[in-house]
């Protein structure tokens, strides 16, 4: 099953959690936030990223880290919220 992770860059406050579970998807960058690795901006400072299943647990792990709750994980499939 395809997963979306959605991320409010605007709400980041560089707490490095995310980068440290799924460096994959997530790298701080120059003014102190975590960027989205490849990810598209969709709008309102939020970016949006599709990643196969086999990375689930790292984008849930990364998203249930961060202090501020500002990452989303969703099945594309169902539409189903899988965090938070
Ligand atoms: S864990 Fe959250 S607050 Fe910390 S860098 Fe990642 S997105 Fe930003």
């Amino acid at each position: 099953m395809p997963l979306k992770i959605v991320y409010d860059r605007t709400g980041c406050i560089g707490a490095g959690t995310c980068e440290a579970l799924d460096p994959e998807d997530f790298e701080l960058v120059e003014d102190g936030l975590a960027d989205l690795k490849e990810g598209e901006e969709s709008g309102n400072g939020t970016w949006e990223k599709e990643i196969p299943e086999e990375r689930k647990e790292e984008a849930l792990d990364a998203a249930k880290s961060c202090p501020v709750n500002v990452i989303k994980v969703i099945d594309t499939e169902s539409g189903e919220q899988l965090y938070p």
